[in-house]
Parts: C-alpha cells; structure tokens; sequence
C-alpha cells in the first residue's frame, strides 16, 4: 500500500507503518500539549508507544485466530483506525471468519480489563471521556484509547471489524454476495453519518468517513466479482501462453516477440520450464529508451516479483492475490511448477462479463 514503510518482522509478518498513523498521534501529542504544556512531552511519547503496542496487539489478535485455519498474514499495516492485516485470505466460513474479526477488538477487552482491575477504584467512568489529559494517570489512559479501539473497531462498517462482524452474521442466514452487499450498504450509510458528524464535531470524521466509503465500494465490488468467479479455476480463466523468452534473448528477440503477437507480456523462461520474470510492453519501450552502454539482454529488464499461483487453484484466490500484489499478471503453474498460463486482469474482466450474461457459463478449457 502507498504511504506506508516497514518497521519490523513477528513470527513471519511484516508490519509497516500509514503515514495517517503519525497524523493522528500528532493529533493526540497536539491535544496534550494545549492542555498540558511542553512537560508532558515524555509522557505523550511513552503514551504513543502503548498506542502502538495496543494496535499491533489487536492485529496479532486476528493474525494469530486465521493462522488456526491455516491462513498466513504476510503483511500488516497500522493506521489510526485501528491497522490492516492484509491476510492471503479472508476465511470463506462466516463463523471462521466472525472469530477472525473478533479476535482483534477481544485482545483490546482484555488489556482494557486488566488495567482496570489493576487501578480498581481509581478509574471513573467520566474520565474515558477525557483520556487526552495525563492528569488520569497513563494507565488509565491507555485503558481508555483500549476501550475507544474497542467502539470504533466495531462500528459496523468496512473496513473496520464490526464490517466483518456484520457480514459474517449475515452470511449464515444468506448467500454470502448478498451478506457482502448489505453490510457494504451500511457501512456506506456510516460513511455518510460520519461525514455529516464530521462537519459539526471534528473534520478527522470526515477523513475517516471517504476512507471507510472507499473501502465499503471496494469490499462491495470484489465480493460481486468473487460471486461471479464462484466454481472456476485459475486455469479456466488464464491465458495459454503462446510466446516466451528464454533467459538469454536479447533485445531485439524480445522487441520481435512484441510486433509478431497480440501478447503485451513476455514470461522468461528457464531451460525447464519455470518462469523466473515477466517482460512488459512498458518495460520494453522503457528499456529501448535507455542508449547509452551495451543494449540490456531481457533478464535485465524483466520484473522478477511476479506471483506464483498453481492452475488448479480457485479463481477468487488469483483475483485476491492479483489485487494485493499490485502486479501486472500472476504466473499459473502446473504441478511441477512449469508455467502453463498467465492470469491478467483482462482476462478476471472477460470472466467476469461472460457470467454477468450467463451466470451459470461453464468455462471448458481444462
Ligand atoms: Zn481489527
């Protein structure tokens, strides 16, 4: 995702850092300092520290519960609603996927629940409605900003966990699009109330509320696209490549390759068989553009980072891990790892206008 840098590594997940995240804890630091003065500097620090800590424990929350059904999490994004665990997947059971929701605001329920058995008596009711000023001591502030991650996290809109909560329930009474279509609808709704409680209260609502109607459109339409590609494979939908590179085709093979075909991209191939990189019609123009020194061979110009998917795989796990990766094609492999297709988004597109006509279409490639 743009904006955001890694800071670290736990137990095989990367997490980064949304610059949003540094707005808001300005934000708190701001607040602070207007009430407090410059000597609560250190204080503000430590306190951001626990924020931190309190949020990443959340996203280890949900990480850990979809580890349990065998789904990985190779990146997590931290951000002031509460952070983006970007897992392979999202479980397709609606009650793996309600526990996975949960699991991350019940991490924030039991640090709000420790730290209030632990200052007893010494925390009102009154003083979660102040939590930006030390003068509650900084245990009863993080206790608060636990139980603020709490409510918003379960506001029942996309992103945020009560989005997923929502869809979740609605999954075991209805056809999963369908709960995907409503929950979407709500929290567009939120969206729009946030925006409105926005203008009146405080503008951080409004930025929060075109981000959660964004992610409500888009969780809208990949659910409809996922409903479409229901029963398909990754090989039903691919492209069968018909040209490819060897390793050490030079320039001029590959600028033939171009004007010869319709193809735009160009998997390079080892002796065997197994892509190691995939030359674009950008990469190419960009690479004839370069005059100066020896012209580059295509190992040079070819992105190495292209996904990998197994062509027997189901087409909604290549349409997730194209859309994750922000790449332009994922490699379809057969069994023993040899490249047998490329799926792009065009192709995801004719699939997807094939069975908006026909929804029962059955692709018979394979
Ligand atoms: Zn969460």
């Amino acid at each position: 995702m743009l904006w955001s840098f890694p800071v670290g590594v736990i137990a095989g997940t990367v997490i980064k850092i949304h610059m949003t995240f540094f707005l808001f804890l300005v934000w708190i630091g701001g607040m602070q300092w207007s009430v407090a003065g410059a000597g609560a500097a250190v204080q503000t620090i430590i306190l951001i520290m626990l924020i931190f800590a309190c949020v990443l424990a959340h996203e280890f929350g949900h990480i850990f519960a979809a580890r349990r059904y065998g789904i990985k999490t190779p990146e997590v994004i931290l951000s002031p609603i509460g952070g983006i665990a970007n897992m392979e997947r999202i479980p397709e059971d609606p009650r793996q996927e309600l526990i996975v929701a949960l699991a991350g605001p019940a991490v924030n329920v039991v640090i709000a629940a420790v730290l209030f058995l632990v200052l007893g008596a010494n925390f009102s009711a009154t003083d979660l409605t102040r939590i930006e000023n030390p003068a509650i001591g900084l245990l009863a502030q993080v206790a608060g900003i636990n139980v603020i991650l709490v409510l918003f996290n379960m506001l029942p809109a996309f992103p945020m966990d009560g989005g997923r909560v929502l869809r979740a329930l609605l999954a075991m009474r209805m056809e999963y699009a369908k709960a995907t279509r409503i929950a979407g609808r709500i929290g567009q709704a939120a969206a729009i109330g946030f925006a409105v409680l926005g203008l009146f209260w405080n503008p951080i609502l409004i930025l929060i509320a075109v981000f959660v109607y964004f992610a409500a459109s888009a969780e809208i339409e990949a659910g409809a696209a996922k409903d479409l590609a229901a029963g398909i494979m990754v090989a039903d939908a691919m492209v069968v490549v018909v040209e490819t590179l060897p390793a050490q085709a030079s320039l001029a093979d590959a600028v033939d390759a171009l004007v010869r075909t319709s193809q735009k991209e160009f998997p390079v191939l080892d002796g065997q068989g197994h892509p190691l990189g995939l030359v674009t019609r950008e990469g190419l123009i960009a690479a004839l553009g370069k005059r100066e020194g020896p012209p580059p061979d295509v190992s040079e110009m070819m992105l190495s980072d292209i996904p990998r998917i197994k062509a027997t795989a189901p087409l909604s796990e290549g349409m997730d891990l194209l859309m994750r990766s922000g790449a332009p094609a994922l490699f379809a492999l057969d069994a023993r790892e040899r490249l047998v297709g490329l799926l792009t988004r065009e192709n995801i597109g004719e699939m997807v206008m094939v069975r908006q006509m026909r929804p029962d279409w059955r692709f018979r490639r394979t």
